[in-house]
């Protein structure tokens, strides 16, 4: 019977499939967006089982919980008491059904999917509480390291090396910062600033052990080429020298992991069609 398949069923199939995954994308963002909300106040993911409100606490009905949908018919704002809803739930919801289908059609349809997808869910749940918050839960920074451990081609070794690079680089910019840049700005506030998180650092060696050593350097790169500006503006302008890394960090990952056979084609000289 598989033999009497035509192109137009594999289309419809394809269509199906990708339904699918579309909804599978948006029910989870609906999730991290409850994790980024719920777990840095230490409020229970079963209790209460459904959202509320912030201000005036009524309970958010289902059809008025709908991933991106509910948030543009109801204007962004609660049914309720009218108050805005923060514009970050349909972004994350946004960003992890974005996030989904790219690894589905680059992936297709079997474990490492799986794997690098719940690695990715971990990751925007990481980024968006690191915006919020500037400090991530460590259990989460584990957990997307055990995920990561479990990808198809993992490198053990090149993760250890990252890692350490890593504590070795930041032990240098904290000593400049504490001790150099603390003295010539005349800044005693500088004495006590890091400069890099250390929730920095798991995310490192993912990037080393899923990438391998070649591709995990220029992934690195690409997070400080893609963190800098933000860097600056927030060391400028807001005089804060924290700049969340990990969303930088897991967005170069995404864009190293989605194309590393044009990089690695580009890097030996052999352009493939
Ligand atoms: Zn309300």
């Amino acid at each position: 019977m598989i033999l009497e398949i035509g192109t137009e069923d594999l289309v419809e199939y394809s269509f199906s499939v990708i339904l699918v995954i579309t909804i599978f994308g948006l029910l989870f963002g609906s999730f991290i967006s409850m994790l980024v909300y719920r777990l840095p106040l230490g409020i229970s993911l079963f209790n209460p089982k459904r959202s509320s409100c912030p201000n005036c606490k009524y309970t958010i009905k289902w059809y008025e919980n709908i991933p991106i949908l509910s948030y543009i018919f109801l204007k962004g704002k609660c049914a309720n008491c009218k108050d805005k809803i923060s514009i970050i739930y349909p972004i994350i919801e946004f960003t992890t059904v974005t996030i989904t289908l790219l690894l589905f059609i680059n992936i297709g349809l079997n474990i490492e999917f799986l794997t690098i997808t719940l690695l990715f869910y971990t990751l925007i749940t990481l980024s968006f509480i690191d915006f919020k918050y500037k400090a991530v839960p460590d259990y989460l920074l584990i957990l997307a390291l055990i995920i990561a451990s479990f990808s198809a081609n993992f490198d053990f070794q090149s993760a250890l090396m990252f890692a350490g690079g890593f504590v070795i680089l930041e032990l240098f910019i904290t000593y400049y910062i504490q001790n150099i840049k603390a003295k010539i700005l005349k800044d005693d506030s500088l004495k006590d600033q890091v400069s890099l998180g250390e929730g920095d650092i798991p995310i490192v060696a993912i990037i080393g052990g899923v990438l391998g050593i070649k591709l995990a350097l220029i992934g690195i790169m690409l997070s400080a080429f893609l963190a800098i500006i933000p860097a600056i503006l927030n060391s400028f302008i807001k005089k804060d020298i924290e700049t969340p890394f990990i969303p930088y960090l897991s967005l170069a990952l995404l864009l190293v992991y989605l194309n590393q056979e044009l990089i690695i084609n580009s890097l030996t000289g052999q352009y493939s069609i």
